[in-house]
């Protein structure tokens, strides 16, 4: 296991009452707001200093509520650690008997890397072997929580299973992917949105008043209206070239019928 101590990634509080019997199990937690997948390991440190703020400063608790934090490279950070009562499980049943391990997993990831469940295993079994009971349960089974969100929970429901060497080097189908991919361009393109070109008048950008640049009808510069105003500009120009085409045949008969005038 890949562990980083309480003290390395720089907790500025203790770590809670010791208090517990942990004989239900592990609790499986994730954090639940934003996208975590793409921060790299440097920032991960940093992300946990700052749960641990507002759970100390903003929720008044006596220390960050888990008792391990897991992230997608495949490190467990020590929260509260062995032996310390959790304080995330919503009941005190609930964090008397039960560990919390939190995820660094927010609701706009998508994927859920294998090193990361490899790592939340890697928790379980040391907290298992450290007299924690069998149990393996989600957030969402001590009172009404979307956490761990869908596919953690559908995972912990499964036991929470070791990913095996074979789902790391091929975790997903070609369809599978492509759904990744077109989903995750989606998130960026909105969050990227910017004011598309003509969307204010005084920049020229058309000075046809074409109707694909109306910007009530399609004020961000994303994916769709891309595509949207990429289309009504050829057929613009498609348009301008059938007219021109017509004209230059209006103009050769023209020609035609003079030269046959002259010729009679
Ligand atoms: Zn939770
Ligand atoms: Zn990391």
């Amino acid at each position: 296991m890949k562990l980083i101590t309480h003290a390395a990634w720089g907790a500025r509080y203790g770590k809670g009452p010791t208090n517990i019997t942990p004989s239900g199990g592990v609790a499986v937690h994730y954090v639940g707001v934003g996208r975590l997948a793409t921060i790299p390991h440097s920032k991960c440190a940093a992300r946990v200093r700052s749960i641990e703020s507002q759970h100390v400063g903003g929720n008044g608790w006596a220390a960050i509520a888990y008792n391990f934090l897991v992230c997608h490279h495949g490190y467990v950070f020590e929260g509260r650690g062995l032996g310390h009562r959790s304080a995330a499980q919503g009941t005190n049943s609930g964090n008397q008997y039960w560990y919390a391990v939190c995820a660094l997993v927010g609701d706009g990831d998508t994927i859920i890397p294998p090193a990361l469940l490899a790592a939340v295993r890697d928790a379980i079994d040391y907290m298992r072997a450290r007299g924690a009971g069998r149990g393996i349960k989600g957030h969402r089974d001590f009172h009404s929580t979307s956490c761990p969100g869908g596919p953690l929970y559908v995972w912990v429901r499964k036991g929470a299973p070791r990913p095996s060497k074979q789902e790391d080097d091929m975790p997903f189908t070609e369809a599978q992917l492509r759904k990744i991919v077109r989903e995750e361009a989606e998130k960026v393109m909105t969050a990227d949105a910017v004011p598309a070109p003509g969307s204010n008048p005084a920049d020229g950008f058309d000075p046809d008043g074409n109707p694909g640049f109306d910007p009530a009808k399609n004020p961000t510069w994303g994916r769709d209206s891309v595509r949207k105003q990429t289309i009504q500009g050829l057929i613009v120009v498609d348009k301008k070239v059938d007219q021109l085409a017509a004209d230059v045949r209006a103009e050769l008969a023209e020609v035609k019928a003079l030269l046959a005038a002259k010729e009679d």
